[in-house]
This record gives C-alpha cells, sequence and structure tokens, in this order.
C-alpha cells in the first residue's frame, strides 16, 4: 500500500528547485566550520553579492549594516551555542551600500547525541513591511502632535496647556522657583467679528498667536490658546516682576501692530486685558486656585476699562 507520506517524498532535485524558486532565500550553515554549506541563488537579486561569495560566517556578519551587526551576531550564536530556534530582524548590507530589511528564520538542527550540527534558515525580505511600520510611527507621531496644537493658531492648545502647567507647578515647587502666568484676552472681540466677519476674526486669532510666540522667547516659555479669543503664557522661572515686563511687552507689540478695530470700546486698535499671577509653590499647592486668581484678574481688567493689566 502507499502511505501518504511515501507518495509525499520528494527527491532531492526537486527540493532544490523548490527553495530556490521561493522569494524566501534559504541557508545552511555547517557548525563545526562556520562555512556556509547552501545558500539559495535568490540572494544575488537582493543583495547583489553573488552566491559563490557567501563562504563563511564572517561573510554574513560583515554584510550586516554596522549599527545592528553586534547584537544580531551575539544574539544568533547564542541562541543557536542553547540550541534555540530564532528569528532576527537586521539590516542587511546590499553590495551598492544600501541596505534591506531581512527576517532571519533559524533553526538549529541537532546530531544524535545532540550537539548542534547545523543551523537551517530563511531570509525574508521585510524592507516593505519596514516602510509600512516606519509611515505608520511618522503618522502615529504626527497625530499625536496635531492632538496637542490649536488648529486655527498653530500654538498649542487648552489640552496641552493642561500637561504644561501640571509639569511646570512641579517644577517650581521642587526647585523653589517663582512661576508666572499670564492669561490674555482680545478687547470687543465679539465686535470685532460682528464688523469685519468671522473669517476676518480667525486671521486676527492668528496674528495675535504669532506675536505672543515672539513675546514668550526663553526656551522653556509656552504659549496656548485657552479658548476662543483667550491666551495663555505660562513663564517658568519668572518673578512678578519680570511678568510684568513680558505682560507689558505682549500689549505693546500687539498695539503696535495697529489692527484696525472699529467695533471697540477701548480705542481704534485692537487691544487686549491681562491678568497675571506669580507663585512659588509648596508642593502641596494646588494649581486651581493659582488658576482662578488669574481669571478674576482678568476680569478686574476688563472691569477697569480693557487694555489693561492686573497682577495683583
Ligand atoms: P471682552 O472685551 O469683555 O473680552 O468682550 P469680547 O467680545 O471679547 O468677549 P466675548 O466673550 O463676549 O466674545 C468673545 C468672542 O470671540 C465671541 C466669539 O464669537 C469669538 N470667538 C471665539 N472663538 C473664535 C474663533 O475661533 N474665531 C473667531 N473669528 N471668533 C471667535
Ligand atoms: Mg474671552
Ligand atoms: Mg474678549
Amino acid at each position: 500500500m502507499t502511505t501518504i507520506e511515501s507518495k509525499m517524498d520528494l527527491d532531492g532535485a526537486t527540493y532544490k528547485t523548490l527553495l530556490e524558486s521561493t522569494r524566501a532565500i534559504p541557508w545552511k550553515i555547517d557548525w563545526d566550520t562556520m562555512q556556509f554549506a547552501y545558500i539559495g541563488p535568490q540572494i544575488e537579486e537582493l543583495l547583489g553579492w553573488d552566491q559563490s561569495s557567501w563562504a563563511t560566517v564572517q561573510d554574513w556578519a560583515e554584510r550586516i549594516h554596522p549599527e545592528d551587526r553586534d547584537w544580531a551576531v551575539n544574539f544568533c550564536v547564542a541562541q543557536s551555542k542553547a540550541g534555540i530556534d530564532h528569528e532576527a530582524d537586521y539590516r542587511a548590507l546590499n553590495k551598492n551600500g544600501d541596505f534591506v530589511w531581512i527576517r532571519d528564520v533559524v533553526h538549529v538542527v541537532r546530531k544524535d547525541n545532540g550537539d548542534v550540527d547545523s543551523l537551517v534558515g530563511f531570509m525574508f525580505d521585510i524592507s516593505e513591511r519596514k516602510r509600512t511600520e516606519e509611515q505608520l510611527a511618522a503618522l502615529r507621531r504626527e497625530l499625536e502632535e496635531l492632538s496637542f496644537k490649536d488648529g486655527l493658531t498653530g500654538v498649542a492648545n487648552r489640552r496641552r496647556f493642561d500637561v504644561v502647567m501640571e509639569t511646570e507647578w512641579s517644577n517650581a515647587c521642587r526647585n523653589k522657583q517663582p512661576l508666572s502666568v499670564l492669561m490674555l484676552d482680545i478687547d470687543c472681540f465679539k465686535q470685532y467679528n460682528d464688523h469685519y466677519g468671522h473669517l476676518e476674526g480667525d486671521q486676527c486669532l492668528k496674528r495675535v498667536a504669532k506675536l505672543l510666540t515672539v513675546a514668550a522667547k526663553r526656551p522653556r516659555d509656552f504659549v496656548a490658546r485657552f479658548g476662543g479669543e483667550e491666551f495663555i503664557l505660562i513663564l517658568p522661572d519668572t518673578n512678578q516682576s519680570e511678568a510684568y515686563k513680558i505682560a507689558s511687552h505682549c500689549r505693546e507689540l500687539i498695539a503696535s501692530e495697529h489692527i484696525p478695530h472699529k467695533g471697540s470700546d477701548v480705542g481704534k486698535y485692537l487691544t487686549v486685558s491681562i491678568g497675571l499671577n506669580t507663585a512659588t509653590p509648596e508642593c502641596s499647592d494646588e494649581v486651581i486656585p493659582f488658576i482662578e486668581t488669574i481669571d478674576k484678574r482678568m476680569y478686574q481688567a476688563k472691569q477697569r476699562g480693557r487694555n489693561t493689566i492686573v497682577s495683583d
């Protein structure tokens, strides 16, 4: 009777044809000599080095990207010595100096006495997969950035403000440094929209945001859009008088732009009201009352006729 197994027996030539017609590249290394017993001819198409140039394990190691070489060689040798099947992703060097991402899948063949006889495996070209992974990672980074950015003005959004505020509050506690925060609100902005239209209003918000990024010029100074026509500046390691100067600078920068504002109750040009607070917080202090005080001061600035700064 013919068993299924015997029906499936293939002669050596057929095996070879099959192996050499796959996209994966088969290979075999003799463990005692560390020489290639075989590598599929497809290797030449993939990496440019011809089949006969793959003589020893050294040839393999030298054709790995220098940044991946040490770990790939050490990992594969250690796994092989331990007799563990394994796989490794690394960049293989192409003859023309480029590299190709390879997944090397390795099977350890043992002798009857348990010693390692040889390693057999397949190299797969995974460049396409790596490219997709890299594109996905870049997209993820971009999305993350977008989720912290105000879509209209390009400055940080409220979400980002919350994160940075917490961080700077903790820094100020730890380093026992003063922290100042300014809140700016455009005066009579509803009338601005009513007079010039919402699209012009948008352009105006963009201009103001840009000016504020000029005023917040030290590396850790931070500008965010807090909401509608309100912006907020975090000024780490800044005492009250320094913060007042920055607030004045913001007001002057906006005033000197001479942005016409016909509907304003304050004057001919666009103005802002600013609430300011400074603290050298204890670690037990809460952020929320600190921000509420700024809000109150902003309200006072409005009550005092707008276009002004309230800092205490
Ligand atoms: P005050 O001087 O007291 O601050 O008065 P105000 O008119 O500036 O304040 P109010 O809160 O009454 O109005 C804010 C206006 O800001 C109303 C709203 O339509 C406008 N606004 C909020 N977000 C945007 C936006 O993204 N684009 C535009 N164009 N306008 C916006
Ligand atoms: Mg407002
Ligand atoms: Mg306003």
